[in-house]
């Protein structure tokens, strides 16, 4: 279905990015994958999904929190893969902690790789979508979109603001071939989650199952 399409994954190397690869990547879709991780690691997943599906999948080791990254990121899908129809905005990170107490990198952090990073990919790509008339734009934002939680200020705020920032690019390629959108999941359980239970049952002193439970 998506053959000849190309689709940039961010944050593909772990949990929900790496589905939505394997998903696009079965459809036909050249993928151009993203993240941090184990190099021979990354590059036994990239040959991997690239001879089980039969596309070209190239990789991008650009942080999220830097623009000029973002803007290599998408030349080089572009350059390498014949140009960016797809573009799947998933890295995301998160911190835990009472407003009082949360430390300013943190926010920073959350902000950029959470928010800032779609806008500068989204800004990337859309000059050679509206040349094609066709783009497909996928933010993966969370229920915390929507709704909050205590102790998560930043990640509530930065999705938040995925929402909105959505529904203005979409507002703005309403008369064209590109449609913006955002997910909203709930819980998955990924490494993002997983750390989440495991320090919960250290700082509460309970096994990790009943970690599990409390969280949810
Ligand atoms: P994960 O930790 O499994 O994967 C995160 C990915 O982002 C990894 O590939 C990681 O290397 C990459 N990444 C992190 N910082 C980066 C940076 N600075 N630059 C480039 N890549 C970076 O997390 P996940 O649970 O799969 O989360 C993926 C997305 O889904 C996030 O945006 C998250 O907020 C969202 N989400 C997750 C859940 C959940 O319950 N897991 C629920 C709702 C929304």
């Amino acid at each position: 279905m998506l053959k000849g399409k190309t689709a940039i994954v961010t944050g593909s190397t772990s949990g929900i990015g790496l589905g939505i690869a394997r998903a696009l990547g079965g459809a036909g879709a050249n993928l151009m994958l993203n993240g941090f991780g184990d190099a021979a690691q990354i590059e036994a997943l990239r040959a991997g999904l690239a001879k089980e599906f039969g596309v070209k999948v190239g990789y991008s080791g650009a942080d999220m929190s830097k623009s000029a990254q973002i803007h290599d990121m998408v030349r080089k899908a572009t350059q390498e893969l014949g140009g960016v129809d797809i573009l799947v905005n998933n890295a995301g990170i998160q911190h835990v902690s009472k407003v009082e107490d949360f430390p300013d990198d943190r926010w920073d952090a959350v902000i950029a790789i959470n928010l800032s990073s779609n806008f500068h990919a989204i800004k990337a790509v859309l000059p050679q979508m509206r040349s094609r008339n066709w783009g497909r734009i996928v933010n993966i934002a969370s229920v915390h979109g929507l709704v909050a939680s205590a102790e998560k200020s930043a990640y509530v705020a930065a999705k938040h603001g995925v929402l909105g920032l959505t529904k203005t690019v979409a507002l703005e390629t309403a008369a064209t071939g590109i449609t913006c959108n955002a997910i909203c999941p709930g819980w998955v359980l990924t490494p993002l989650v997983q750390k989440q239970i495991d320090d919960r049952a250290k700082r509460d002193g309970i096994s990790v199952d009943q970690a599990k439970v409390k969280l949810l």
